[in-house]
């Protein structure tokens, strides 16, 4: 039997669990429904980071912006792209740190926008300012763990 991964729905924040090999089958969230991998780019709170930050066994990019900042949204459509290449490898998930102001002071996060790789409940890597995606892809793979 495959390995069990757990995965915390981005949407409703619930922990699933999910055989390693059907993580590329689109799984859904057992109570809401929602895809669990789904190649965009996650919408979060500050409830939902923490339990994924914490709990997932999929690598988890977060990415830290914020509505007046310019770079931020010029780095949007890149980040988007960069959640469809990443497929089942990665989840791509970003919260607003002016509408969740105490995130920043959490996660350290002191310039944006600013992307942290978390693994396995730890925090791997983190990148800051605008990139394109060929490059944050790149960046992000280089620090995964072989598997
Ligand atoms: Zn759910």
């Amino acid at each position: 039997m495959a390995e069990a991964k757990k995965l915390i729905c981005l949407e409703c924040g619930q922990a699933n669990r999910v055989p390693a090999d059907k993580l590329s089958e689109k799984p859904k969230c057992g109570i809401c429904g929602a895809g669990l991998i789904t190649g965009k780019v996650a919408v979060i709170d500050a409830q939902t980071l923490g339990k994924a930050a914490k709990g997932d066994d999929v690598p988890l990019l977060v990415d830290f912006w914020a509505p007046w900042c310019g770079p931020c949204r010029q780095m949007a459509p890149q980040f988007e792209q960069a959640a469809r290449q990443f497929g089942a490898d990665v989840r791509l998930a970003k919260i607003d740190t002016q509408a969740h102001p105490k995130v920043a002071q959490t996660y350290r996060v002191q310039g944006i926008p600013a992307f942290v790789l978390f693994v396995k409940g730890r925090e791997i890597a983190r990148f800051a300012g605008v990139r394109p995606a060929a490059q944050l892809l790149a960046e992000v793979r280089a620090k995964l763990p072989r598997t």
